[in-house]
C-alpha cells in the first residue's frame, strides 16, 4: 500500500515489463507525461504504444537485463530520449521532446529469479538546457552573438591541426569598423552597440556553417574560413566590404552608412602557425587602415 503510493508520487517515470516486454506497471508520472492511462497500457506489449522502442538496441538491452541481470543506462547525451513525450510546459523548452535519462534494471522474485525489468525515466530537459546555455555563454560574445576569443584559440588550433594533417587550406579575414569612435561620439554608445550587432549579424548570415565569426576586440572581428584557399578568402573579404558599405543602417529615425577595413591571410606552408595567421591578417588590416580604409589588403603567407 505504502509502496503503491510512493510508486505514484515520485517525480520520476517508472515502468515495469515482464519477460515478453508487456507492461505490468505504469506509474502516475508516466500516465501524465504520456497521456496514456495505466489501464490502457498495462497488460499489452509496450511496443503497441511505443513503436519507436521496437528496435534491436532496445530489445538487446531488455534481454541483457532479463537474462543476465545487467543494468542499462540510456544517456540523454547519446539518445536524447526513450519515450517521445512533449516537454513539460512549466519552462520554455527549446527541445521538441522531453530530454530523458533512463535506467533499466532487473526485478527478482522470492526465488531470486528475474521475471521482470523496470525502466526509470528522468526528465533532464531543464538541466540540459541550462548546460547548453552555459556552454554557449562560455563561447560567445553577449552583445553580438559572435564567438569569443577563448573559442577562437581552441578552434583555430583544431583547424590548424586538420590543415597540417590533411593539407587542407585555411584562411582568415580580420576586419575593423572604420572611424567607429565617431559613430559613438555622434550618435551615442547605444547606437554604436546597435551598429556592432547589425554588422556582426550581416557577416554571420553570409558565411558558411563551417566558417565562424569571432569578436576579436571592441569593433574588430575575425572570420575563420576552413577549407578556403587564400584567393577565395580575399574575394569573400571584398564581398564583406561591399555589403557593409552598401548598407543603410537604420538608427532611431535616421540612416547611417559605415565602412570596414579588412586584412586577409591564408595558411598553406607547413611551418606556419595559428598565431602567424592572425598576425598576418592583422598586419594587412593595419595596412588597409593606413592606406585609405574601406578596403581589403590580402598578403598570403605562402600563396
Ligand atoms: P579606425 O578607423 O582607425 O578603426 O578608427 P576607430 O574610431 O574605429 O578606432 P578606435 O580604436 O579609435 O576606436 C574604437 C572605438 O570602438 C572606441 C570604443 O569606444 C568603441 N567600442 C569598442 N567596443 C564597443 C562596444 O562594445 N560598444 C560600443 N558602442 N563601442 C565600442
Ligand atoms: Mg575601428
Ligand atoms: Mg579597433
Amino acid at each position: 500500500m505504502i509502496f503503491t503510493q510512493i510508486f505514484d508520487m515520485v517525480d520520476i517515470g517508472l515502468v515495469v515489463l515482464d519477460a515478453d516486454l508487456k507492461v505490468t506497471h505504469w506509474n502516475r508520472w508516466m500516465e501524465l507525461r504520456s497521456e496514456i492511462p495505466a489501464e490502457k497500457i498495462v497488460g499489452g506489449p509496450l511496443f503497441d504504444f511505443f513503436p519507436n522502442l521496437n528496435n534491436p538496441k532496445f530489445i538487446r538491452s531488455c534481454k541483457s537485463v532479463l537474462n543476465f541481470g545487467n543494468f542499462s543506462f540510456f544517456s540523454q547525451k547519446l539518445h536524447l530520449y526513450l519515450f517521445p513525450f512533449n516537454p513539460v510546459s512549466s519552462f520554455k523548452s527549446k527541445f521538441q521532446h522531453m530530454q530523458q535519462y533512463c535506467t533499466m534494471g532487473p526485478l527478482r522474485d522470492e526465488n531470486n529469479a528475474i521475471k521482470n525489468l523496470y525502466i526509470s525515466v528522468q526528465d533532464v530537459s531543464e538541466l540540459v538546457q541550462y548546460e547548453q546555455k552555459l556552454i554557449e555563454m562560455n563561447m560567445k560574445d553577449g552583445l553580438t552573438g559572435a564567438y569569443n576569443r577563448r573559442f577562437l584559440d581552441v578552434k583555430l588550433k583544431e583547424e590548424f591541426n586538420r590543415h597540417r594533417r590533411y593539407s587542407r587550406p585555411l584562411s582568415l579575414i580580420m576586419f575593423d569598423i572604420d572611424h567607429f569612435k565617431k559613430v559613438n561620439d555622434t550618435h551615442g554608445h547605444q547606437c554604436g552597440d546597435h551598429i556592432l550587432k547589425a554588422v556582426a549579424s550581416k557577416i554571420a548570415s553570409s558565411i558558411r556553417n563551417t566558417d565562424f565569426l569571432v569578436r576579436y576586440g571592441g569593433e574588430e572581428f575575425c572570420c575563420v574560413l576552413p577549407e578556403t584557399a587564400f584567393e577565395a578568402a580575399a574575394l569573400l573579404a571584398e564581398r564583406f566590404r561591399a555589403s557593409v558599405a552598401d548598407t543603410e543602417f537604420v538608427v532611431k529615425e535616421s540612416t547611417l552608412r559605415i565602412t570596414i577595413s579588412l586584412g586577409v591571410s591564408g595558411l598553406d606552408k607547413e611551418n606556419s602557425t595559428p598565431e602567424l595567421l592572425i598576425k598576418k591578417a592583422d598586419e594587412s588590416l593595419y595596412e588597409a587602415k593606413k592606406t585609405g580604409r574601406n578596403k581589403v589588403v590580402a598578403h598570403g603567407i605562402s600563396a
